[in-house]
């Protein structure tokens, strides 16, 4: 974590909350539309066996619009400064699965206004005042309780004693204590129970019969639970799929009637190939109210280009080739680390063969301000420049097509060395930090 805030523009930071709605928005029209997720990711899904197999599932499940959606999303910003004197805001991804570090960006930002009255090593005073209020744990909690109450207002003929939110963990889970924080707050606020469950476990034990409920048998020792809400924490990444019955378990879910955060939709808009291809003119326009809110939300794109076979991606090749250190290249993968820049950019984008590259899409590097702060990890203290990548909380419930709730529910900063490339705190690379606005 960082010892104290750091310094946010304020116009960015209100940006970006405006913004959460009118993207949680986009991500599940874009859901809805499965023949435009099917055509858009074709081509991807024929060299990505990843995306290929997500593709696999998308209709399994009830048509859209007919059961419970719910969404908990995390879109990703920098403020991005060419040449020190326009901030601007930069979306770096929209996440539509797994959106982690709620419960302990919450506890940070509370702790950081603790250190405001309470210096430590390193820390000078700062103005707790302007740190904005983040209660994104609560916001989360309330959306997915509302799912789950959506879920037994629809299907009333189930149990609501054995109804519970299925948390699908991975095995052995390094980040269990924000999820606990959830769970906790679930049960504080909303007295809804939420078990935990790896894919594994589900594909031993679920059931889901003719009326479409997913049952588990025996969950964290409940006689039996119903499955009202099921929230990914795993199923983003290929390694979280190391047999075939992990794939059966995610068919399963996608099956029933529970309200899947994320269904298997939802997940494929959080591609990186999807993002891509709504930086193209006209694309945003499909799935928003207005002009102006397509507008708007393009104004926080970074350029980003297609590497297909074509003569577009022959053409961003060569920009990428020549411009190393202008680009990121970016495969279809979540949770950090996965990304190549500079020198190992180029030397991709020189050998892989046009099929090879389809898998990936070309992004504008985004230059985010630089400020001072003091890392504290792993017992050690570290002055240093950070750049911060901060995060929006965005909650979308609907049922049956009416939409119950869409908001922004709190934010998340996370710092990391001026220097690093990639980032990510549980790939090891930023910190948990809070805002204050400037
Ligand atoms: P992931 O799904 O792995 O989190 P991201 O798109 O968020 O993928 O990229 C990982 C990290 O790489 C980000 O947290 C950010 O630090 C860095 N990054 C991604 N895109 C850009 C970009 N366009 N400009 C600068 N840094 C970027
Ligand atoms: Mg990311």
């Amino acid at each position: 974590m960082t010892v104290m805030p750091s310094p946010v523009n304020r116009e960015c930071y209100d940006e970006a909350i405006r913004l959460g709605p009118l993207l949680n928005n986009m991500i599940a029209r874009i859901a809805a539309d499965h023949d435009y997720l099917r055509k858009t990711l074709e081509e991807t899904a024929s060299v990505d066996d990843f995306t290929a197999k997500l593709l696999g599932l998308l209709g399994t499940g009830s048509k859209p619009g007919t059961g419970i959606e719910v969404g908990v999303f995390r879109h990703d910003f920098f403020v991005h400064d060419d040449d020190g004197n326009k901030p601007e805001l930069r979306m770096v991804e929209m996440n539509c699965i797994a959106s982690s570090f709620a419960a302990l960006g919450t506890l940070t930002c509370e702790m950081h206004r603790f250190l405001a009255h309470h210096p430590v090593a390193y820390s000078h005073r700062f103005d707790s005042k302007a740190m904005p209020d983040n209660d994104a744990v609560g916001g989360i909690a309330d959306g997915l309780a509302a799912a789950h109450k959506a879920y037994l207002e629809r299907y009333s003929s189930v149990d609501p004693s054995t109804a519970r939110i299925i948390l699908v963990g991975q095995p052995g889970e390094r980040n269990v204590y924000d999820q606990e924080l959830l769970r906790w707050t679930l049960w504080g606020k909303h007295h809804v129970d939420m078990v935990r469950a790896s894919l594994k476990e589900i594909a031993q034990d679920g059931v889901v019969s003719e009326d479409q409920v997913l049952r588990l048998p025996s969950c964290e020792h409940r006689p039996e639970t119903v499955a009202s809400v099921v929230y990914f924490r795993a199923g983003y990444s290929p390694d979280d799929y190391p047999s075939d019955a992990e794939w059966s378990a995610r068919e399963l879910i996608e099956t029933s009637n529970a309200a899947k955060c994320p269904s298997v939709a939802a997940q494929l808009v959080g591609t990186k190939k999807i993002q891509q291809v709504l930086d193209n003119e006209g694309e945003v326009e499909r799935f928003v109210d207005s002009d102006d809110d397509a507008k708007r939300i393009r104004r926080s794109f970074a350029r980003q280009y297609t590497l297909s076979d074509t003569d577009a991606g022959a053409k961003a090749t060569k920009l990428g080739i020549e411009r190393p250190d202008d680009f990121v290249l970016k495969p279809q993968r979540e949770g950090g680390g996965n990304n190549l820049y500079k020198a190992e950019l180029k030397e991709a984008l020189m050998t892989m063969s046009p099929a090879e590259r389809s898998a990936y899409i070309l992004m504008e590097r985004i230059r985010p301000v630089v400020v001072q702060n003091v890392i504290a990890r792993d017992g050690q203290w570290q002055q240093a420049d950070v750049v911060s990548e901060f995060g929006v909380y965005g909650v979308y419930v609907a049922s049956g097509g009416t939409v119950l709730e869409n908001s922004t529910a709190g934010t998340l900063l996370r710092s990391k060395l001026a220097s690093q490339d990639d980032g990510g705190v549980a790939a090891g690379v930023a910190v948990l930090d809070s805002p204050i606005l400037q």
